[in-house]
């Protein structure tokens, strides 16, 4: 067999070290579903035909969410979490690469990379911005440019401004809202003026479902039919779907969560200003190269290589996780000379 070049240079994804007890590695929620609501999605699953495939594009969901956002279904496709999205738009566009803007999320370079896009990273400055110039010098030869924002893991926004001057030059843009419920920010409306756009967006975070892998990309009706075209049928299980719509029903408990975890957010980041990055998502990142010292205490936090190797990032959890967390950071904040 002959392996390709590209498949051979990838490096598996590393999501972390995962052994603690308190989990404050992932991003995810820190809730489990309300017990009502888990029942009723229970009863509901009962009527699920298994025995049939799902309408292929997932039409019953795409409606429901193109009338919370007040969009048309062909707005909107649902994929198996909003990583297998952008495995999909990589697929769309021509050019040479895949502009990337590090530190960010790794499946950006991860897929572009299988699907044989350079990748051409051009770092976030200091103050973690994008470098607007630097961005529209790499354009010419870029098929596709990624930017997150909030961005993970750094947890800032990046302006409007800036998002409208990269769109303004015509190459693709994948802009990732994967933590936007949690800014109260959305360009989502910025498809209607930019063909170039597509925005993502997840259940796995504000709406706490990360195990039912439910995600959807939102752009205008052309770039939305083409990848509707290059997305496999059925890319979405019937139960996922049916999850997703009654998660929809039920925004206020996500609107209530998202509230908590803020003010929570806030919390952490007034008693340690001096270590933590201001964060507009459910992390914060900070700046001590305490991994293996959460870890001990039964903390997953995640670490990073490379530019970000002396920092960490922790995930908003429950009231009580927040509190241990708290607990240890001062222990570790006053005493750090001796770690
Ligand atoms: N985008 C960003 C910025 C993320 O941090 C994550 C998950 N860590 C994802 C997308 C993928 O989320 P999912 O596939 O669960 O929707």
């Amino acid at each position: 067999m002959k392996i390709r070049e590209e498949v051979k240079n990838i490096k598996p994804y590393n999501p972390g070290k995962d052994r603690g007890g308190i989990k404050l590695n992932k991003n995810e929620s820190p809730f489990s579903l309300p017990k009502e609501l888990k029942n009723e999605i229970l009863a509901a699953l009962k009527d699920v035909s298994f025995n049939r495939y799902p309408e292929s594009t997932g039409a019953g969901l795409r409606e429901k969410l193109a009338a919370f956002h007040g969009l048309e279904k062909d707005n909107v496709v649902v994929g198996s979490g909003s990583d297998q999205l952008i495995s999909y738009s990589v697929k769309l566009f021509s050019g040479k690469g895949a502009i990337v803007t590090p530190p960010t999320f790794s499946m950006y370079r991860f897929y572009s990379e299988v699907s044989g896009l350079k990748v051409f990273p051009v770092p976030l400055n200091p103050e973690f911005d994008l470098q607007i110039e630097k961005i529209k010098s790499a354009i010419k030869d870029a098929a596709i440019v990624f930017l997150c924002s909030p961005n993970n893991p750094t947890g800032n926004t990046f302006k409007r401004d800036s998002i409208v001057e990269i769109l303004n030059t015509g190459t693709a843009v994948v802009l990732d809202e994967a933590y936007g419920e949690f800014s109260g920010v959305s360009h989502m409306d910025l498809i209607q003026d930019y063909e170039n756009l597509l925005v993502l967006r997840t259940f796995s975070k504000a709406f706490g479902l990360a195990g039912a892998r439910i995600g959807y990309a939102l752009g205008g009706k052309k770039i939305i039919d083409y990848l509707l075209r290059v997305k496999p049928p059925y890319n979405l299980n019937s139960i996922s779907l049916r999850i997703a719509e009654m998660m929809l029903e039920n925004y206020e408990i996500v609107q209530e969560r998202v509230e908590f975890i803020k003010s929570e957010r806030s919390r952490i980041y007034r008693r340690f200003e001096e270590v933590c990055y201001p964060s507009q998502a459910n992390f914060l990142l900070m700046d001590i190269n305490a991994g293996d010292y959460f870890r001990e205490r039964g903390i997953s936090v995640r670490t990073f290589t490379g530019r970000l190797e002396d920092k960490i990032r922790i995930t908003i959890g429950t009231k009580k996780e927040n509190d241990l967390l708290i607990d240890s950071l001062k222990d570790y904040t006053e005493k750090r000379d001796d770690y």
